[in-house]
Protein backbone atom coordinates (compact mmCIF):
# COMPACT_ATOMS: atom_id res chain seq x y z
CA UNK A 1 0.00 0.00 0.00
CA UNK A 2 1.04 3.13 -1.04
CA UNK A 3 0.16 6.74 1.12
CA UNK A 4 -0.23 9.85 0.03
CA UNK A 5 -0.89 12.43 2.62
CA UNK A 6 -2.37 16.03 2.39
CA UNK A 7 -1.87 18.60 5.05
CA UNK A 8 -2.77 21.87 5.49
CA UNK A 9 -0.52 24.90 7.14
CA UNK A 10 -1.31 29.40 7.53
CA UNK A 11 -5.27 29.04 7.02
CA UNK A 12 -7.88 26.69 6.94
CA UNK A 13 -10.41 26.08 4.07
CA UNK A 14 -8.00 27.09 1.25
CA UNK A 15 -9.00 23.85 -0.96
CA UNK A 16 -6.87 21.27 0.68
CA UNK A 17 -9.63 18.81 -0.06
CA UNK A 18 -10.28 19.69 -3.47
CA UNK A 19 -6.59 19.37 -3.55
CA UNK A 20 -6.24 15.82 -2.37
CA UNK A 21 -9.63 14.47 -4.31
CA UNK A 22 -7.81 16.04 -7.41
CA UNK A 23 -4.57 13.89 -6.70
CA UNK A 24 -6.68 11.23 -6.10
CA UNK A 25 -8.27 11.68 -9.49
CA UNK A 26 -4.78 11.81 -11.13
CA UNK A 27 -3.64 8.87 -9.63
CA UNK A 28 -6.53 7.03 -10.63
CA UNK A 29 -6.11 8.19 -14.32
CA UNK A 30 -2.52 6.58 -14.09
CA UNK A 31 -4.92 3.27 -14.00
CA UNK A 32 -4.32 2.49 -10.22
CA UNK A 33 -6.81 1.53 -7.26
CA UNK A 34 -7.12 4.68 -5.04
CA UNK A 35 -8.91 5.11 -2.14
CA UNK A 36 -9.01 7.72 0.12
CA UNK A 37 -9.42 8.53 4.09
CA UNK A 38 -10.21 11.91 6.05
CA UNK A 39 -9.00 12.93 9.42
CA UNK A 40 -11.13 15.47 11.23
CA UNK A 41 -9.88 16.63 14.54
CA UNK A 42 -12.81 17.64 16.46
CA UNK A 43 -14.49 15.69 19.57
CA UNK A 44 -17.52 14.80 17.66
CA UNK A 45 -18.33 11.13 16.71
CA UNK A 46 -19.73 12.08 13.40
CA UNK A 47 -20.88 15.41 11.29
CA UNK A 48 -24.20 14.61 11.95
CA UNK A 49 -24.58 16.67 14.81
CA UNK A 50 -22.93 19.87 13.50
CA UNK A 51 -24.66 23.11 11.48
CA UNK A 52 -24.60 22.82 7.99
CA UNK A 53 -24.30 26.98 8.61
CA UNK A 54 -21.16 26.56 9.93
CA UNK A 55 -19.28 23.13 9.16
CA UNK A 56 -21.53 23.20 5.81
CA UNK A 57 -23.52 19.73 4.53
CA UNK A 58 -23.42 17.14 6.07
CA UNK A 59 -23.14 14.37 3.93
CA UNK A 60 -24.07 11.04 4.03
CA UNK A 61 -22.77 7.76 2.82
CA UNK A 62 -24.25 4.56 1.51
CA UNK A 63 -23.58 2.85 4.67
CA UNK A 64 -25.65 5.54 6.48
CA UNK A 65 -22.34 7.52 8.18
CA UNK A 66 -23.04 11.15 8.28
CA UNK A 67 -19.51 12.28 7.52
CA UNK A 68 -17.61 15.69 6.60
CA UNK A 69 -18.50 17.28 2.88
CA UNK A 70 -14.99 16.25 1.81
CA UNK A 71 -16.13 12.92 1.52
CA UNK A 72 -18.35 14.14 -1.03
CA UNK A 73 -15.98 15.14 -2.97
CA UNK A 74 -13.91 12.09 -2.48
CA UNK A 75 -16.95 10.01 -4.28
CA UNK A 76 -17.45 12.54 -7.02
CA UNK A 77 -13.79 12.82 -8.30
CA UNK A 78 -13.10 9.34 -8.09
CA UNK A 79 -16.15 7.80 -8.38
CA UNK A 80 -15.55 5.25 -5.69
CA UNK A 81 -18.00 4.60 -2.28
CA UNK A 82 -17.20 4.93 1.13
CA UNK A 83 -17.88 4.13 4.82
CA UNK A 84 -18.26 6.04 7.68
CA UNK A 85 -15.16 4.42 8.67
CA UNK A 86 -13.41 6.38 5.88
CA UNK A 87 -14.06 9.39 8.24
CA UNK A 88 -11.74 9.38 11.23
CA UNK A 89 -12.27 11.99 14.09
CA UNK A 90 -10.63 12.38 17.36
CA UNK A 91 -14.30 11.05 18.71
CA UNK A 92 -14.08 8.40 17.37
CA UNK A 93 -10.43 7.32 18.11
CA UNK A 94 -11.05 7.80 21.67
CA UNK A 95 -14.64 6.17 21.39
CA UNK A 96 -12.70 3.06 19.86
CA UNK A 97 -9.76 2.81 22.32
CA UNK A 98 -12.12 3.83 25.26
CA UNK A 99 -14.06 0.93 24.32
CA UNK A 100 -10.88 -1.52 24.20
CA UNK A 101 -9.95 -0.14 27.47
CA UNK A 102 -12.69 -1.26 29.08
CA UNK A 103 -13.06 -4.78 27.53
CA UNK A 104 -9.71 -5.04 29.00
CA UNK A 105 -7.63 -4.96 26.06
CA UNK A 106 -4.80 -3.13 27.94
CA UNK A 107 -5.01 -5.02 31.11
CA UNK A 108 -2.54 -4.02 33.09
CA UNK A 109 -0.89 -1.13 30.63
CA UNK A 110 -1.30 2.53 31.13
CA UNK A 111 -3.22 3.77 28.43
CA UNK A 112 -1.63 7.07 27.09
CA UNK A 113 -1.36 9.16 23.47
CA UNK A 114 2.04 7.95 22.73
CA UNK A 115 1.60 4.92 21.95
CA UNK A 116 -2.06 3.65 22.46
CA UNK A 117 -3.84 6.16 21.06
CA UNK A 118 -1.21 6.92 17.78
CA UNK A 119 -1.31 3.14 17.41
CA UNK A 120 -4.74 3.01 17.38
CA UNK A 121 -4.74 5.73 14.72
CA UNK A 122 -1.93 3.83 12.49
CA UNK A 123 -3.90 0.50 12.32
CA UNK A 124 -7.26 2.02 12.33
CA UNK A 125 -5.66 3.89 9.00
CA UNK A 126 -3.93 0.76 7.78
CA UNK A 127 -7.45 -1.31 8.21
CA UNK A 128 -9.53 0.97 6.36
CA UNK A 129 -6.88 1.51 3.13
CA UNK A 130 -7.48 -1.90 1.87
CA UNK A 131 -11.17 -1.69 1.94
CA UNK A 132 -12.17 -1.73 -1.88
CA UNK A 133 -14.30 1.11 -2.92
CA UNK A 134 -14.65 0.82 -6.52
CA UNK A 135 -16.76 -1.35 -8.71
CA UNK A 136 -14.20 -3.49 -9.84
CA UNK A 137 -13.51 -5.13 -6.17
CA UNK A 138 -9.54 -4.93 -6.08
CA UNK A 139 -7.85 -3.84 -3.33
CA UNK A 140 -6.74 -0.33 -3.31
CA UNK A 141 -2.96 0.60 -4.57
CA UNK A 142 -3.27 4.11 -2.77
CA UNK A 143 -4.91 5.60 0.06
CA UNK A 144 -4.96 9.27 -0.06
CA UNK A 145 -5.02 10.85 3.38
CA UNK A 146 -5.98 13.78 4.00
CA UNK A 147 -5.79 15.81 7.69
CA UNK A 148 -7.92 18.29 8.49
CA UNK A 149 -7.12 21.65 10.19
CA UNK A 150 -3.69 22.57 10.02
CA UNK A 151 -0.35 21.48 11.47
CA UNK A 152 0.59 22.87 14.72
CA UNK A 153 -3.35 22.96 16.22
CA UNK A 154 -3.34 21.20 19.69
CA UNK A 155 -6.72 19.05 18.14
CA UNK A 156 -4.30 17.45 15.70
CA UNK A 157 -1.08 16.52 17.48
CA UNK A 158 -1.88 13.17 17.78
CA UNK A 159 -2.77 12.59 14.04
CA UNK A 160 0.89 14.00 13.11
CA UNK A 161 2.22 11.98 15.95
CA UNK A 162 0.70 8.63 13.96
CA UNK A 163 1.63 9.92 10.74
CA UNK A 164 5.11 10.26 11.37
CA UNK A 165 4.82 6.46 12.50
CA UNK A 166 2.97 5.18 9.68
CA UNK A 167 5.96 6.75 7.22
CA UNK A 168 8.23 4.74 9.43
CA UNK A 169 6.70 1.54 8.94
CA UNK A 170 5.31 2.24 5.58
CA UNK A 171 8.68 3.33 4.06
CA UNK A 172 9.70 6.50 2.44
CA UNK A 173 9.44 4.84 -1.04
CA UNK A 174 5.60 4.38 0.26
CA UNK A 175 4.48 7.67 1.66
CA UNK A 176 4.59 10.84 -0.23
CA UNK A 177 3.49 13.86 1.87
CA UNK A 178 1.73 17.48 -0.06
CA UNK A 179 1.23 19.99 2.31
CA UNK A 180 -0.90 23.20 1.09
CA UNK A 181 0.10 26.96 2.01
CA UNK A 182 -1.36 29.94 1.44
CA UNK A 183 0.43 33.06 -0.28
CA UNK A 184 -1.19 36.34 0.81
CA UNK A 185 -1.05 39.46 -1.27
CA UNK A 186 -0.30 42.13 0.16
CA UNK A 187 -0.08 45.33 -1.75
CA UNK A 188 0.58 43.62 -4.80
CA UNK A 189 3.37 41.36 -3.45
CA UNK A 190 3.15 37.76 -3.24
CA UNK A 191 4.21 37.06 0.30
CA UNK A 192 6.09 33.36 1.26
CA UNK A 193 7.04 33.82 4.93
CA UNK A 194 3.73 32.47 5.90
CA UNK A 195 4.78 28.94 4.03
CA UNK A 196 8.06 29.49 5.33
CA UNK A 197 6.75 29.23 8.96
CA UNK A 198 4.42 26.64 8.13
CA UNK A 199 7.21 24.27 6.90
CA UNK A 200 8.76 25.13 9.40
CA UNK A 201 6.23 23.84 11.55
CA UNK A 202 5.76 20.49 10.32
CA UNK A 203 9.60 19.81 10.09
CA UNK A 204 9.51 20.16 13.64
CA UNK A 205 6.50 18.12 14.65
CA UNK A 206 8.72 15.54 12.12
CA UNK A 207 6.97 15.35 8.99
CA UNK A 208 8.97 16.10 5.44
CA UNK A 209 6.75 17.21 2.91
CA UNK A 210 7.53 16.09 -0.34
CA UNK A 211 5.53 18.72 -2.56
CA UNK A 212 4.55 22.05 -1.19
CA UNK A 213 1.05 23.26 -2.79
CA UNK A 214 0.84 27.04 -2.83
CA UNK A 215 -2.46 28.41 -3.06
CA UNK A 216 -2.91 32.19 -4.30
CA UNK A 217 -6.04 34.02 -5.54
CA UNK A 218 -3.55 35.32 -8.42
CA UNK A 219 -1.00 33.27 -10.82
CA UNK A 220 2.03 32.70 -8.98
CA UNK A 221 5.04 34.42 -10.01
CA UNK A 222 8.03 32.10 -11.16
CA UNK A 223 10.14 34.49 -8.55
CA UNK A 224 7.93 33.52 -6.03
CA UNK A 225 8.19 29.78 -6.79
CA UNK A 226 11.91 30.37 -6.07
CA UNK A 227 11.68 31.78 -3.18
CA UNK A 228 9.64 29.30 -1.44
CA UNK A 229 12.54 26.95 -2.91
CA UNK A 230 15.40 28.46 -2.07
CA UNK A 231 13.85 29.21 1.91
CA UNK A 232 12.26 25.86 2.74
CA UNK A 233 14.74 24.00 0.74
CA UNK A 234 13.17 22.29 -2.17
CA UNK A 235 13.67 22.32 -5.68
CA UNK A 236 11.72 24.23 -7.80
CA UNK A 237 9.57 21.17 -8.76
CA UNK A 238 8.86 20.56 -5.50
CA UNK A 239 6.75 23.49 -5.11
CA UNK A 240 3.03 23.38 -7.06
CA UNK A 241 0.91 26.83 -8.04
CA UNK A 242 -2.53 26.79 -7.51
CA UNK A 243 -4.25 29.83 -8.00
CA UNK A 244 -7.41 30.52 -7.96
CA UNK A 245 -9.32 28.79 -11.31
CA UNK A 246 -12.95 29.62 -12.47
CA UNK A 247 -13.58 26.13 -11.63
CA UNK A 248 -13.00 23.43 -8.76
CA UNK A 249 -13.19 20.96 -12.02
CA UNK A 250 -10.22 22.33 -13.36
CA UNK A 251 -7.92 21.72 -10.56
CA UNK A 252 -6.91 18.08 -11.69
CA UNK A 253 -5.66 19.44 -14.90
CA UNK A 254 -3.71 22.48 -13.64
CA UNK A 255 -2.09 19.82 -10.92
CA UNK A 256 -0.98 17.58 -14.05
CA UNK A 257 -0.08 20.73 -15.94
CA UNK A 258 2.34 20.94 -13.05
CA UNK A 259 3.87 17.61 -13.19
CA UNK A 260 2.25 16.12 -10.22
CA UNK A 261 1.54 12.22 -11.78
CA UNK A 262 5.44 12.94 -13.15
CA UNK A 263 7.02 13.81 -9.05
CA UNK A 264 4.27 10.93 -8.00
CA UNK A 265 5.69 7.96 -10.19
CA UNK A 266 9.05 9.01 -9.26
CA UNK A 267 9.17 9.78 -5.44
CA UNK A 268 5.85 6.64 -4.94
CA UNK A 269 8.12 4.57 -7.63
CA UNK A 270 4.90 3.82 -9.26
CA UNK A 271 4.58 1.08 -12.05
CA UNK A 272 0.72 0.88 -13.24
CA UNK A 273 0.14 -1.43 -15.76
CA UNK A 274 -0.08 -0.54 -19.71
CA UNK A 275 -3.74 -2.11 -19.71
CA UNK A 276 -4.96 -0.08 -16.27
CA UNK A 277 -3.11 3.20 -17.53
CA UNK A 278 -4.90 3.13 -20.57
CA UNK A 279 -8.42 2.71 -19.41
CA UNK A 280 -7.33 5.62 -16.54
CA UNK A 281 -6.46 7.79 -19.85
CA UNK A 282 -9.78 7.08 -21.54
CA UNK A 283 -11.65 8.27 -18.35
CA UNK A 284 -9.49 11.26 -18.08
CA UNK A 285 -10.01 12.46 -21.55
CA UNK A 286 -13.79 12.11 -20.73
CA UNK A 287 -13.32 14.05 -17.41
CA UNK A 288 -11.60 16.51 -19.58
CA UNK A 289 -13.85 16.89 -22.25
CA UNK A 290 -16.83 17.60 -19.93
CA UNK A 291 -15.53 20.05 -17.41
CA UNK A 292 -13.94 21.73 -19.60
CA UNK A 293 -15.49 25.56 -19.35
CA UNK A 294 -17.38 26.60 -22.47
CA UNK A 295 -19.97 29.11 -22.35
CA UNK A 296 -22.53 28.10 -23.58
CA UNK A 297 -25.17 29.54 -25.58
CA UNK A 298 -28.36 29.38 -23.50
CA UNK A 299 -28.43 29.56 -19.71
CA UNK A 300 -30.69 28.07 -16.81
CA UNK A 301 -31.66 30.07 -14.02
CA UNK A 302 -33.09 27.93 -10.91
CA UNK A 303 -34.26 29.42 -7.44
CA UNK A 304 -32.62 27.47 -4.79
CA UNK A 305 -35.40 28.52 -1.68
CA UNK A 306 -34.18 27.35 1.68
CA UNK A 307 -33.15 28.22 4.62
CA UNK A 308 -29.34 27.73 4.70
CA UNK A 309 -28.93 30.31 1.77
CA UNK A 310 -25.89 32.60 3.44
CA UNK A 311 -23.56 29.76 3.44
CA UNK A 312 -23.85 27.91 0.11
CA UNK A 313 -21.74 25.27 1.60
CA UNK A 314 -24.74 23.76 2.96
CA UNK A 315 -25.73 22.41 -0.06
CA UNK A 316 -22.89 21.59 -1.90
CA UNK A 317 -23.63 18.58 -3.28
CA UNK A 318 -27.35 19.62 -4.75
CA UNK A 319 -25.26 22.45 -6.28
CA UNK A 320 -22.40 20.14 -7.74
CA UNK A 321 -25.47 17.67 -9.28
CA UNK A 322 -27.00 20.85 -10.56
CA UNK A 323 -23.75 21.32 -12.12
CA UNK A 324 -23.25 17.68 -13.48
CA UNK A 325 -27.23 18.26 -14.99
CA UNK A 326 -26.10 21.48 -16.48
CA UNK A 327 -23.44 19.90 -18.13
CA UNK A 328 -25.24 17.59 -19.99
CA UNK A 329 -27.53 19.78 -20.77
CA UNK A 330 -25.01 22.32 -22.10
CA UNK A 331 -26.43 24.86 -20.42
CA UNK A 332 -24.93 27.90 -18.30
CA UNK A 333 -26.68 26.86 -14.87
CA UNK A 334 -27.74 30.12 -12.89
CA UNK A 335 -28.48 29.37 -9.54
CA UNK A 336 -30.47 32.16 -7.70
CA UNK A 337 -30.14 31.51 -3.68
CA UNK A 338 -33.68 32.30 -2.12
CA UNK A 339 -33.48 33.22 1.59
CA UNK A 340 -37.23 31.31 2.15
CA UNK A 341 -38.07 33.54 5.05
CA UNK A 342 -37.70 36.25 2.65
CA UNK A 343 -41.14 34.65 0.66
CA UNK A 344 -43.70 35.42 3.96
CA UNK A 345 -46.15 37.30 4.55
CA UNK A 346 -44.40 38.75 7.51
CA UNK A 347 -41.39 40.50 5.65
CA UNK A 348 -43.58 41.75 3.35
CA UNK A 349 -44.63 43.57 6.16
CA UNK A 350 -41.54 44.16 7.80
CA UNK A 351 -39.01 44.40 4.96
CA UNK A 352 -40.95 44.59 1.98
CA UNK A 353 -38.22 45.42 -0.56
CA UNK A 354 -36.57 41.51 0.81
CA UNK A 355 -39.95 40.21 0.35
CA UNK A 356 -40.74 41.89 -3.34
CA UNK A 357 -36.52 40.77 -4.01
CA UNK A 358 -37.08 37.16 -3.08
CA UNK A 359 -40.74 37.22 -5.11
CA UNK A 360 -39.16 38.81 -8.42
CA UNK A 361 -36.25 36.15 -8.31
CA UNK A 362 -38.78 33.02 -7.48
CA UNK A 363 -41.05 34.39 -10.40
CA UNK A 364 -38.32 34.64 -12.94
CA UNK A 365 -36.44 31.35 -12.49
CA UNK A 366 -36.84 28.46 -14.90
CA UNK A 367 -36.96 26.50 -12.24
CA UNK A 368 -38.12 26.24 -8.27
CA UNK A 369 -36.04 23.63 -6.12
CA UNK A 370 -36.57 23.24 -2.60
CA UNK A 371 -34.07 21.45 -1.08
CA UNK A 372 -33.53 19.21 2.79
CA UNK A 373 -33.59 20.91 5.82
CA UNK A 374 -34.50 20.77 9.48
CA UNK A 375 -36.86 22.95 11.92
CA UNK A 376 -39.47 25.02 11.13
CA UNK A 377 -38.19 28.67 10.15
CA UNK A 378 -38.86 29.69 6.68
CA UNK A 379 -41.19 26.66 5.51
CA UNK A 380 -43.82 28.86 5.19
CA UNK A 381 -42.03 30.63 2.83
CA UNK A 382 -41.10 27.60 0.78
CA UNK A 383 -44.85 26.40 0.75
CA UNK A 384 -45.43 29.87 -0.44
CA UNK A 385 -42.93 28.96 -3.25
CA UNK A 386 -44.18 25.66 -4.10
CA UNK A 387 -47.34 26.55 -4.42
CA UNK A 388 -46.51 29.20 -6.76
CA UNK A 389 -44.38 26.44 -8.88
CA UNK A 390 -47.44 24.37 -9.45
CA UNK A 391 -49.73 26.59 -10.11
CA UNK A 392 -47.85 28.35 -12.97
CA UNK A 393 -46.40 24.96 -13.62
CA UNK A 394 -42.80 25.78 -13.27
CA UNK A 395 -40.55 22.85 -13.08
CA UNK A 396 -40.25 21.94 -9.42
CA UNK A 397 -38.48 19.56 -7.19
CA UNK A 398 -38.18 18.93 -3.50
CA UNK A 399 -35.90 16.92 -1.72
CA UNK A 400 -36.36 15.40 1.50
CA UNK A 401 -38.05 18.30 3.38
CA UNK A 402 -39.14 19.90 0.08
CA UNK A 403 -41.39 16.46 -0.43
CA UNK A 404 -42.65 16.85 2.84
CA UNK A 405 -44.00 20.08 2.27
CA UNK A 406 -45.06 19.75 -0.87
CA UNK A 407 -47.54 17.21 0.59
CA UNK A 408 -48.23 20.04 3.46
CA UNK A 409 -49.25 22.42 0.33
CA UNK A 410 -51.64 20.38 -1.78
CA UNK A 411 -52.96 19.21 1.20
CA UNK A 412 -54.32 22.44 2.43
CA UNK A 413 -54.74 24.13 -1.13
CA UNK A 414 -56.10 21.32 -3.17
CA UNK A 415 -57.45 18.50 -0.71
CA UNK A 416 -58.68 21.96 1.28
CA UNK A 417 -57.27 20.97 4.87
CA UNK A 418 -56.01 24.71 5.46
CA UNK A 419 -54.29 23.23 8.79
CA UNK A 420 -52.56 20.48 7.34
CA UNK A 421 -48.56 20.73 8.36
CA UNK A 422 -45.65 19.05 9.66
CA UNK A 423 -45.01 17.26 13.29
CA UNK A 424 -41.59 18.50 12.98
CA UNK A 425 -43.24 22.38 13.28
CA UNK A 426 -46.31 21.19 15.23
CA UNK A 427 -45.88 19.14 18.22
CA UNK A 428 -49.81 19.11 18.63
CA UNK A 429 -50.82 19.58 14.74
CA UNK A 430 -54.76 18.66 14.54
CA UNK A 431 -54.21 17.51 10.78
CA UNK A 432 -50.05 16.67 10.47
CA UNK A 433 -50.27 15.13 7.01
CA UNK A 434 -45.89 14.62 8.01
CA UNK A 435 -45.35 12.89 11.01
CA UNK A 436 -42.25 11.50 13.01
CA UNK A 437 -41.26 7.41 12.01
CA UNK A 438 -42.47 5.10 14.26
CA UNK A 439 -39.03 3.72 14.52
CA UNK A 440 -36.76 6.29 15.72
CA UNK A 441 -34.81 6.99 18.52
CA UNK A 442 -36.26 10.06 20.11
CA UNK A 443 -34.12 10.18 23.13
CA UNK A 444 -30.53 9.93 21.05
CA UNK A 445 -29.49 13.05 18.51
CA UNK A 446 -26.50 11.31 17.08
CA UNK A 447 -27.31 8.85 14.00
CA UNK A 448 -30.87 8.00 15.28
CA UNK A 449 -32.30 8.71 11.74
CA UNK A 450 -33.55 7.13 9.07
CA UNK A 451 -29.91 6.67 7.33
CA UNK A 452 -28.00 5.75 4.30
CA UNK A 453 -29.29 3.87 1.38
CA UNK A 454 -33.02 2.26 1.18
CA UNK A 455 -35.01 0.50 -1.57
CA UNK A 456 -37.71 2.67 -3.74
CA UNK A 457 -39.98 0.50 -5.73
CA UNK A 458 -41.59 2.23 -8.46
CA UNK A 459 -45.18 1.38 -8.12
CA UNK A 460 -47.30 -0.73 -10.33
CA UNK A 461 -49.45 2.18 -13.05
CA UNK A 462 -46.83 4.36 -12.68
CA UNK A 463 -45.41 3.55 -16.29
CA UNK A 464 -46.23 7.10 -17.32
CA UNK A 465 -43.97 8.66 -14.37
CA UNK A 466 -41.53 11.23 -16.36
CA UNK A 467 -38.84 10.40 -13.17
CA UNK A 468 -39.16 6.91 -13.18
CA UNK A 469 -38.21 6.84 -17.28
CA UNK A 470 -35.29 8.97 -16.79
CA UNK A 471 -34.04 6.19 -13.72
CA UNK A 472 -34.57 3.10 -16.64
CA UNK A 473 -31.80 1.61 -18.28
CA UNK A 474 -28.41 3.18 -19.45
CA UNK A 475 -29.54 6.26 -20.30
CA UNK A 476 -26.71 8.67 -20.45
CA UNK A 477 -25.05 6.59 -23.61
CA UNK A 478 -28.48 7.47 -25.57
CA UNK A 479 -28.99 11.48 -24.12
CA UNK A 480 -25.50 11.95 -25.05
CA UNK A 481 -26.13 11.25 -28.44
CA UNK A 482 -29.06 13.08 -28.37
CA UNK A 483 -28.08 16.25 -27.07
CA UNK A 484 -25.30 15.98 -29.69
CA UNK A 485 -27.44 15.69 -32.26
CA UNK A 486 -28.64 19.31 -31.25
CA UNK A 487 -25.68 21.01 -29.48
CA UNK A 488 -22.22 20.67 -30.18
CA UNK A 489 -21.10 17.24 -31.46
CA UNK A 490 -18.75 15.48 -29.39
CA UNK A 491 -19.09 17.02 -26.27
CA UNK A 492 -20.62 14.38 -24.36
CA UNK A 493 -19.60 11.14 -22.48
CA UNK A 494 -20.41 8.46 -24.96
CA UNK A 495 -20.65 5.86 -22.30
CA UNK A 496 -22.30 5.83 -18.91
CA UNK A 497 -21.03 5.40 -15.34
CA UNK A 498 -23.60 4.25 -13.55
CA UNK A 499 -23.31 3.59 -9.77
CA UNK A 500 -25.33 3.05 -6.94
CA UNK A 501 -28.88 3.48 -7.77
CA UNK A 502 -29.57 4.65 -11.07
CA UNK A 503 -31.33 1.90 -12.94
CA UNK A 504 -34.92 0.61 -12.62
CA UNK A 505 -36.10 -2.15 -14.91
CA UNK A 506 -39.22 -3.13 -15.84
CA UNK A 507 -38.86 -6.24 -14.73
CA UNK A 508 -37.17 -4.63 -11.31
CA UNK A 509 -38.36 -1.41 -11.47
CA UNK A 510 -36.66 -0.77 -7.79
CA UNK A 511 -33.66 2.31 -7.21
CA UNK A 512 -31.57 2.32 -4.71
CA UNK A 513 -30.71 5.98 -2.89
CA UNK A 514 -29.80 7.83 -0.05
CA UNK A 515 -31.88 8.87 2.75
CA UNK A 516 -31.78 11.01 5.87
CA UNK A 517 -34.21 12.08 8.04
CA UNK A 518 -37.16 11.62 10.71
CA UNK A 519 -40.13 12.65 9.79
CA UNK A 520 -42.28 10.84 6.76
CA UNK A 521 -45.68 11.53 4.60
CA UNK A 522 -48.26 10.18 7.45
CA UNK A 523 -49.82 6.59 5.49
CA UNK A 524 -53.38 7.85 6.96
CA UNK A 525 -53.22 10.71 4.43
CA UNK A 526 -51.76 8.78 0.93
CA UNK A 527 -55.54 7.56 0.08
CA UNK A 528 -57.03 11.84 0.14
CA UNK A 529 -53.76 12.63 -1.82
CA UNK A 530 -53.85 10.51 -3.96
CA UNK A 531 -57.69 10.67 -4.46
CA UNK A 532 -56.89 14.42 -5.17
CA UNK A 533 -54.08 13.47 -7.91
CA UNK A 534 -51.07 13.83 -6.15
CA UNK A 535 -48.76 10.61 -7.21
CA UNK A 536 -46.77 8.70 -4.89
CA UNK A 537 -45.02 6.90 -7.59
CA UNK A 538 -42.27 5.33 -5.34
CA UNK A 539 -42.79 4.14 -2.11
CA UNK A 540 -40.68 1.79 -0.05
CA UNK A 541 -40.80 -2.43 -0.03
CA UNK A 542 -43.66 -2.19 2.60
CA UNK A 543 -45.22 -0.07 0.35
CA UNK A 544 -46.42 2.12 3.26
CA UNK A 545 -43.19 4.83 3.07
CA UNK A 546 -43.55 7.38 0.68
CA UNK A 547 -40.38 7.95 -1.78
CA UNK A 548 -41.33 9.43 -4.90
CA UNK A 549 -44.23 11.71 -5.67
CA UNK A 550 -45.26 13.45 -8.93
CA UNK A 551 -47.80 15.53 -10.44
CA UNK A 552 -49.39 14.45 -14.31
CA UNK A 553 -50.34 17.28 -15.71
CA UNK A 554 -47.36 19.44 -15.33
CA UNK A 555 -44.14 19.95 -17.12
CA UNK A 556 -41.74 18.34 -13.94
CA UNK A 557 -43.19 18.28 -10.57
CA UNK A 558 -41.51 15.66 -8.82
CA UNK A 559 -40.42 14.93 -5.14
CA UNK A 560 -38.05 12.87 -3.77
CA UNK A 561 -38.05 11.69 0.71
CA UNK A 562 -34.62 10.55 -0.42
CA UNK A 563 -31.55 12.83 -1.25
CA UNK A 564 -30.43 12.47 -4.95
CA UNK A 565 -27.70 14.60 -4.87
CA UNK A 566 -25.10 12.71 -2.83
CA UNK A 567 -24.59 10.07 -5.72
CA UNK A 568 -24.69 12.17 -8.72
CA UNK A 569 -21.56 12.39 -10.91
CA UNK A 570 -20.16 14.33 -13.75
CA UNK A 571 -20.52 11.51 -15.97
CA UNK A 572 -23.53 9.94 -13.86
CA UNK A 573 -25.61 12.86 -12.86
CA UNK A 574 -28.67 12.13 -10.45
CA UNK A 575 -31.82 11.35 -12.34
CA UNK A 576 -33.76 13.67 -10.71
CA UNK A 577 -32.19 16.30 -11.01
CA UNK A 578 -31.09 16.02 -14.36
CA UNK A 579 -35.01 15.54 -15.15
CA UNK A 580 -35.46 18.92 -13.07
CA UNK A 581 -33.13 21.42 -14.98
CA UNK A 582 -33.91 19.51 -18.43
CA UNK A 583 -37.03 20.41 -17.86
CA UNK A 584 -36.41 24.12 -16.60
CA UNK A 585 -33.91 24.39 -19.23
CA UNK A 586 -36.76 23.10 -21.64
CA UNK A 587 -34.91 20.52 -22.88
CA UNK A 588 -36.63 17.20 -21.03
CA UNK A 589 -39.05 16.26 -24.24
CA UNK A 590 -35.71 15.17 -26.04
CA UNK A 591 -34.27 13.28 -23.39
CA UNK A 592 -37.31 11.43 -22.84
CA UNK A 593 -37.44 10.99 -26.42
CA UNK A 594 -34.19 9.93 -27.03
CA UNK A 595 -34.60 7.25 -24.44
CA UNK A 596 -37.59 5.97 -25.47
CA UNK A 597 -35.66 4.85 -28.71
N1 LIG B 1 -36.52 17.57 8.78
C1 LIG B 1 -37.03 16.54 7.93
C2 LIG B 1 -36.96 15.16 8.57
O1 LIG B 1 -36.24 14.96 9.51
C3 LIG B 1 -36.32 16.54 6.61
C4 LIG B 1 -34.89 16.14 6.70
C5 LIG B 1 -34.09 16.50 5.49
O2 LIG B 1 -34.53 17.33 4.68
N2 LIG B 1 -32.91 15.94 5.36
O3 LIG B 1 -37.60 14.25 8.12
Amino acid sequence: MKYVVVTGGVISGVGKGIIASSTGLLLKTMGLAVTMIKIDPYMNIDAGTMAPTEHGEVFVLGDGGEVDLDLGNYERYLNITLTRDHNLTTGKIYQHVIQQERAGYYLGQTVQIIPHLTNAIESWITRIAKIPVDETGAEPDVCVIELGGTIGDIENAPFVEALKQLRMRAGVDNFLHIHVSFIPVVNGEQKTKPTQHTIRVVRSAGLHPDLIACRCVDMIDDSTIQKVANHCQVEPSQVIAVQNVQSTYLVPALLEKQGLVQSMTELLRLAPSPVRMAKGSKMWEKWKTITSIRDYRQTVSIALVGKYTNFLDSYISLIRSLEHSAMVCERNLKLVPVDSSHLESGTQSTNPEAYNQAWQAVRSAQGILVPGGFGSRGTEGMINAIKWARESKTPFLGICLGMQLAVVEYMRNVCNRPTATSAEFDGMATDPVVIYMPEIDRAKMGGTMRLGVRPTRFQAGSEWSKVRKLYAGSMLGSLGEGIDGLQAPGSLPAESALTESAIATAADPVIQERHRHRYEVNPACIQSLEDCGLHFIGRDDSGQRMEVLELKDHPWFVAVQFHPEYISKVLSPSRPVLGFLAASAGCLELIENVHMV
